[in-house]
């Protein structure tokens, strides 16, 4: 092991670096080669499409229904604008007969004439036939525009009618499209739920043992295809699922965060009762550099430095040293004590004195 001469530690950052990229990169697979199960398990059904809701014959009735009434409506609008043509005309025609009428009367008044009784009756009748002419015209005229918005509102219920089948075609096709949804998200479950019931066993088992890298690079594999993979393609069902869902996941890490903290408490205190000579050799020397570090009892875990206050002038080696108490004020465990060969004072459970290399009877 030439490239990590004279350095255990540069060994272990290194180690756990590669550990850390074989993580990383085992999990990438792993998430890509489910991606691509997955976008393969999306194509085993075919989504519905629009077109095939369509109620194509009845579409196609209706709207030829439409064009001919709209034919029927543009042949009335032809009458009766020809109509109007003549009425219009009708209607100049008697009021300019109607003022050289009146005209002739006013002449006749002055000039006093009044044999003319006859000439008047004649003029008169003429006068009216013209004005029938235009009543005429004005009638047609009237029954016409009847008769086109008795066309116009049966066009309005072909309108309606059309409408009604337009929706009931869609609702045919978003109740399909939900099927198929539900489809997508069933067959994504049968791939995801197993991954998921593997990865909890997993984590409970074996995220601690050597495997650990590996173990973890399925685990992330497994959240991957949890949250990306299946959650989006939850039916929604007006939120009810997927809330219930987060419901679910919330109580079930608190009930395992709640039992882990429990197990703890209680591993702790089982190890406080056990004897002060059992308690000292449970002491691993990792824990012991850890706690020796962290100023915390090895065995209860609390600080043994009661005052944080830390000198800068003084190395926190010194302080160690010199004020640390000999026992836990928490749970009595010895922490330093005097070599046995030397008499110097040190940390009671480093395997071996750090002033002459005699080994740690304690
Ligand atoms: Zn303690
Ligand atoms: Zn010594």
């Amino acid at each position: 092991m030439a490239l990590f001469k004279g350095s255990q530690k540069r060994l272990e950052i290194l180690s756990k670096l590669v550990l850390l990229i074989v993580t990383c990169v085992l999990s990438f697979f792993l998430i890509s080669l489910g991606g691509r199960v997955l976008y393969d398990i999306d194509h085993w059904s075919v989504a519905p499409v629009m077109k095939d809701f369509r109620s194509v014959e009845a579409l196609n009735k209706s709207n030829l229904e439409e064009e001919k009434i709209n034919k029927k409506l543009a042949k009335i609008d032809v009458q009766i604008e020809r109509s109007s043509i003549f009425r219009n005309r009708a209607r100049r025609k008697y009021s300019s007969e109607k003022r050289s009428f009146n005209n002739w009367i006013r002449a006749r008044k002055t000039i006093g004439s009044s044999t003319e009784d006859e000439v008047i009756r004649k003029r008169a009748s003429k006068l009216d036939k013209i004005k029938g002419v235009e009543d005429r015209w004005q009638d047609k005229i009237n029954a016409l525009k009847g008769k086109r918005n008795r066309i116009k509102k049966t066009k309005n219920s072909v309108y309606y009618l059309r409408n009604e089948i337009k929706n009931q075609d869609r609702s045919k096709y978003s109740e399909a499209y939900k099927k198929f949804k539900v489809k997508v998200f069933i067959y994504r479950l049968l791939f995801v739920l197993p991954i998921l019931i593997l990865a909890i066993i997993a984590f409970i088992k074996l995220r601690k043992s050597k495997l650990k890298s590996l173990v973890w690079a399925y685990i992330i594999f497994a959240l991957y295809s949890f949250f990306w993979g299946l959650l989006p393609y939850m039916p929604n069902y007006g939120g009810y699922i997927r809330y219930s869902v987060g419901i679910l996941l919330t109580i079930l890490i608190g009930i395992f965060v709640i039992k882990r903290l429990k197990d703890y408490t209680e591993k702790k205190k089982l190890e406080l009762e056990q004897s002060m000579d059992e308690r000292v050799k449970s002491v691993k020397e990792d824990v012991a550099v850890k706690s020796y570090k962290a100023h915390c009892c090895p065995s209860c875990e609390k600080d043994f430095l009661m005052n944080n206050w830390q000198p800068k002038t003084k190395l926190i080696k010194e302080i160690l040293e010199d004020e640390a108490p000999d026992f836990c004020q928490h749970c009595g465990l010895t922490l330093f004590n005097k070599c046995e060969k030397c008499g110097n004072r040190k940390f009671a459970h480093f395997p071996f004195c750090s002033s002459c290399g005699a080994r740690e009877s304690l």
